[in-house]
């Protein structure tokens, strides 16, 4: 029976998520890859009370997280079930509907229909009478946003969900549906975009306009699934994500023009006394916007290395603009 570390409060800042009541550990866990029924239930188990005993209490799912989908959230309803009952009202759990989640018009997108039904599902699988935050897990350009919107509105007057949140939606995007939800008197509490090294396109527009609506914001994949750290500097590991057949990583994204960008910032992380994973996780922090970075391990150990990056998060002008040149040479 898992008992949680008492320190695990003084281990990890905590930050309001935009002007909500709300507040998120700097670094959050998400459950897409490693928690699946392919995966060792007890290395997915160490991870999750690992990160809790550290003062993570955000961990983020979705319907379809496996492989196969829907088993990530098994996995987890088994977790809070067997070890971390007592601990619901500490921890912060959400879940998405917005993917192929299965057959027929019902099962993808962004019709009520699906985004109800979806969240039926993953309270059953979760063993949970409601998640902390329900998302739309990518905007759909043919249901009209009203629905999908209203439908979110819903479950959260039903008590199925405490906030609502907006993945995959751009800046145009999430000014059409602040005027929705207000109209219908409810906030969206956060924004999770993928932003990282590699991927900066939030910087445009994305941020400062949650930013001026006190919407918080949750960056995924800050590593780019893995090719921000040393790992692939030597090839291909076999039990990497770009190595592993069901990885959404794969092989020909690790192309040479990336690993020679990846070698430099290595050295420049290896001047600040830090690992790549470190610095590129500070780098995200480093947005005021940001509340909070949401990463994957798929070890113990690679866990606690990313959670390192809070030590210094810091960066010097220079730092800054010798990353730029690394990034847009
Ligand atoms: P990351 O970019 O943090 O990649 C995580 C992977 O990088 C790990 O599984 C591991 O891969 C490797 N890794 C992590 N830490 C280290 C380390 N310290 N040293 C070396 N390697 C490391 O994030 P993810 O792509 O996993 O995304 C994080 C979360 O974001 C997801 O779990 C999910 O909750 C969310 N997400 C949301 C999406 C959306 O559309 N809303 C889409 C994608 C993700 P390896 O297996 O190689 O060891």
């Amino acid at each position: 029976m898992y008992i949680a570390d008492s320190n695990r409060y003084t281990q990890i800042p905590y930050k309001r998520c935009g002007n909500s009541g709300l507040k998120l550990p700097l670094v959050s866990l998400g459950l897409w890859h490693n928690f699946g029924d392919v995966d060792r239930y007890d290395n997915s188990l160490k991870i999750v009370t690992r990160a809790f005993d550290l003062g993570i209490t955000h961990f983020d799912l979705a319907n379809n997280y496996g492989p196969p989908p829907g088993s990530a959230e098994r996995n987890f309803g088994k977790m809070l079930k067997n070890e971390l009952a007592s601990y619901r009202d500490e921890i912060i759990i959400s879940t998405k509907a917005g993917y192929t989640m299965w057959d027929g018009p019902y099962g993808d997108w962004g019709s009520k229909k699906y985004l109800v039904s979806s969240l039926d599902q993953s309270l059953k699988r979760m063993g949970l009478e409601y998640v902390d935050i329900f998302y739309h897990h990518r905007y759909d350009p043919e249901t009209p946003m009203e629905e999908t919107i209203q439908a979110l509105e819903l479950v959260v007057r039903q008590g199925k969900a405490l906030y609502i949140g907006l993945s995959n939606y751009d800046a145009e995007q999430m000014e059409q549906a602040v005027k929705i939800l207000s109209s219908l008197g409810v906030r969206c509490l956060i924004n999770q975009p993928k932003y990282s090294m590699f991927d900066r396109k939030p910087e445009k527009s994305l941020f400062s306009t949650l930013g001026k609506h006190g919407i918080g914001c949750i960056p995924f994949s800050p590593l780019a699934q893995g090719l921000l750290t040393d790992k692939y500097l030597k090839g291909i590991p076999e039990d990497s994500r770009a190595g592993k057949s069901h990885g959404h990583l794969r092989p020909n994204q690790v192309t040479d023009d990336k690993l020679n960008r990846i070698r430099l910032l290595n050295d420049l992380a290896v001047k600040r006394g830090q690992s790549l994973a470190q610095m590129a996780l500070a780098w995200v922090l480093r947005i005021p916007e940001v509340t909070t970075v949401l990463i994957g391990a798929s070890s113990v150990v690679q866990l606690e290395d990313s959670l390192g990056c809070l030590k210094n998060k810091s960066f010097s002008s220079e730092e800054i603009s010798t990353i730029e040149s690394i990034l847009n040479s």
